[in-house]
């Protein structure tokens, strides 16, 4: 049997497959099992760089058939015969970038009838039809991606905000890769979220104000009395190798801790998360908890459990939810700021100084040094 022929025979041996030009689709039943794929032939009629694609479900697998895995005599037929093989030896494939050059073929709302998988996310399509927005994703809860229709492009989403998802996903011209892709990165980032999870229920978050999301990349909590740690993670996949650790607080406090947390740095321990390390690293049992959590303190010394008001504006809390922590050198001063109150504070200063350079100043109450770190408060 020629090549043609086996091509133009396809669909009466498998029934469920349209032949058109190059490619054929449909679903065929092979040794038991049910497929939906798509199989393109570029030289048709040889099998050279045949690709061939396979609608799961609720997930797509692209295959680019290398011309080893054929045999020189093989047709469609053979092709077809060895799915289930050329599949598991392919079944690690990304998706390939080749397929985004492919025409998507099809209508996009039997797309996205063929990816409802409510056990695996919520499915919502507006009532225009022009968006379409994934959420609870199955043990990822807070996540969402939402994408606009027909034009595939991502006009929100849950991912940390340190990084440009929205070019990531939209170099796929399928939604279901899309999806796939967003669930992959959700897998792929679970350390990134598993790290903050225990700092968030065992440590005073003072920032980002709440409700933090899952788009946050950082955390400033407390440390002790006057004294907080920040951490950012700038690279979500390599959460430990990319992030970065600062104690913000008045200046003696924070070099003594700062050479502390350094030397502790050297035998990071890599099977425990970054909250148990710096427990080990500080020597500490407990981080100090948000008030009213029974604000468990790190030694015998009970930590201030009242609220402490901004010494500026007199409030606790401000509208975005930030609340004072910025103090001066001076132990016997316990006065403490917002950072935004004291950057207004400077920024009305007749001698209009420019902010960075006086955030090295002084406290406005008793003139001693303000905390040289409290800049990096207003950074985010
Ligand atoms: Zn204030
Ligand atoms: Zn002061």
């Amino acid at each position: 049997m020629s090549q043609c022929e086996d091509w133009k025979k396809l669909p009466l041996r498998y029934p469920g497959l349209i032949v058109s030009g190059t490619s054929a689709r449909g679903t065929v039943k092979i040794k038991g099992k049910w497929y939906r794929l798509r199989i393109l032939c570029p030289q048709f009629p040889q099998l050279q760089n045949a690709r061939l694609e396979l609608h799961q479900p609720h997930q797509n697998k692209f295959v680019r058939l290398s011309n080893e895995d054929l045999q020189p005599d093989w047709t469609l037929h053979d092709v077809m015969d060895n799915l289930q093989q050329l599949l598991q030896k392919h079944s690690e494939l990304p998706l390939n970038d080749h397929w985004n050059n492919e025409t998507p073929t099809g209508n996009i709302y039997q797309e996205i009838a063929s990816i409802y998988a409510p056990e695996k996310y919520h499915l919502q399509l507006n009532d225009a039809c022009s968006r379409v927005r994934f959420s609870k994703f199955a043990l990822n809860e807070k996540h969402y991606l939402q994408v606009e229709l027909p034009t595939l492009r991502v006009s929100e989403h849950s991912l940390p905000d340190c990084f440009v998802w929205e070019e990531q996903l939209q170099k796929y011209n399928k939604l279901a890769a899309m999806v796939q892709q967003f669930q992959k990165y959700l897998e792929d980032l679970q350390q990134f979220y598993d790290n903050f999870t225990d700092i968030d229920e065992l440590c005073y978050v003072v920032q980002p104000t709440a409700p933090i999301s899952t788009k946050h990349n950082w955390r400033l909590f407390v440390l002790r009395e006057r004294v907080y740690i920040k951490l950012v993670i700038t690279d979500p996949f390599a959460p430990i190798a990319s992030m970065s650790l600062r104690i913000i607080g008045p200046t003696q406090a924070v070099e003594e801790l700062r050479r502390t947390l350094s030397d502790g740095l050297r035998d990071w321990d890599a099977e425990l998360d970054i909250h148990k390390n710096l427990l080990r690293i500080f020597d500490l049992c407990y981080f100090p908890m948000p008030p009213g959590s029974g604000w468990i303190g790190s030694g015998d010394e009970p930590i201030a459990t009242d609220q402490q008001f901004c010494n500026i504006c007199y409030a606790y809390h401000l509208d975005q939810g930030e609340i004072p922590i910025v103090s001066c050198d001076n132990p016997q001063c316990t006065l403490i700021y917002h950072a935004s109150c004291l950057k207004e504070w400077f920024n009305t200063l007749t001698d209009g100084r420019d902010f960075l350079s006086v955030s090295f100043g002084a406290c406005p109450f008793c003139k001693t040094k303000l905390s040289t770190s409290f800049a990096e408060l207003l950074e985010n």
